[in-house]
């Protein structure tokens, strides 16, 4: 730890330590109580699986320590199944994604249902004005989403919705956009913090300690069967081809669900969790109000 490096404003249960590209990272471990009471997050992802698979940790976290969740899905699944026809993977992801709320203990979902593999194809600026519209009804503080500026995506529903996240995080407090907004009763509303995600190289400042949520996430996961079973199922076929197989997917079912979550998921965040002297843990790149002025105005902000 770097001397008179450190931010003067420190959040409860957080630590900081050097990262790998000299910049600071800090860790950020589970809190007592609900520190987080009468606060809002969002899940804003393209995909079920995403954010389970990614943050469903720290989101799980978040969620015991009192914040109130939502979850914004940008497309609708339509390419996500093994074996079922393109209906009927719309309807089995629209059911998964319910159990998923259901089962990390969000109130509900927003399915804005753009096509699945052509969001490069939905204008920027109605995705982004959906998303600020919600926003300002949520009253979101926080944000979990792809990382805009994350390396090598190949997959043009995590850029474009990524993208639209970020800019409407901060329009969404502008009082000139959509002023419309404010006939109807909603006030604008920045968002003041973001955790971003990434499949591929990201500039990494917190990584969050998963150990005390791990069953949570992995419940998470599990509720994402549609997904879950494509994935164990194309892998089967893969390896069929390659005249190999895994005992323990080709036992079908439950069994060969469990035994993929924890080859795929558990494993990799134990993998993150070891470079940074944890059991488990998720990596983000964290975007939050800028801690010298929250300093100031901790040290100086006087009742109106
Ligand atoms: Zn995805």
């Amino acid at each position: 730890m770097a001397g008179g490096l450190l931010p003067v404003a420190q959040a409860v249960g957080q630590t900081s330590v050097a990262g790998e590209t000299g910049g600071e990272v800090r860790i950020e471990r589970a809190a007592n109580g609900t520190p987080h009471a009468g606060k809002t997050l969002a899940l804003v992802t393209p995909h079920l699986d995403d954010g389970p698979i990614f943050a469903g940790g720290t989101v799980a976290k978040l969620l015991k320590e009192g914040y109130t969740g939502y979850f914004i899905r940008t497309s609708n699944d339509e390419k996500d199944s093994y074996a079922m026809s393109l209906g009927e993977t719309v309807l089995a992801n629209e059911r998964d994604s319910e159990t998923f709320v259901k089962t990390i203990g969000m109130k509900r979902v927003f399915d804005l249902s753009y096509r699945n593999h052509r969001m490069d194809d939905v204008a920027r600026t109605e995705l982004r004005g959906r998303l600020i519209f919600l926003f300002r009804l949520l009253k979101v503080d926080t944000v979990f989403s792809y990382d805009p500026w994350g390396h090598y995506e190949e997959n043009p529903d995590h850029y474009v919705t990524a993208q639209a996240v970020e800019a409407a995080c901060w329009m969404s407090g502008g009082r000139l956009d959509f002023p419309e907004h404010e006939a109807a009763g909603l006030r604008p509303h920045g968002v003041r913090e973001k955790y971003y995600f990434a499949r591929g190289p990201q500039l990494v400042n917190r990584v969050v300690d998963i150990s005390g949520t791990r069953k949570e996430k992995f419940a998470a996961i599990r509720s994402c069967r549609t997904m879950i079973d494509h994935m164990v199922e194309d892998l089967n076929a893969d390896l069929a081809a390659r005249k190999l197989r895994l005992p323990e997917l080709d036992q079908g079912g439950d069994k060969a669900m469990e035994e993929y979550i924890r080859l795929a998921f558990e494993r990799r965040d134990a993998a993150i969790g070891k470079k940074h002297g944890l059991e488990a843990a998720e990596e983000f790149h964290y975007i939050g109000p800028d801690p010298e002025m929250e300093d100031y105005i901790s040290r100086h902000a006087v009742t109106r």
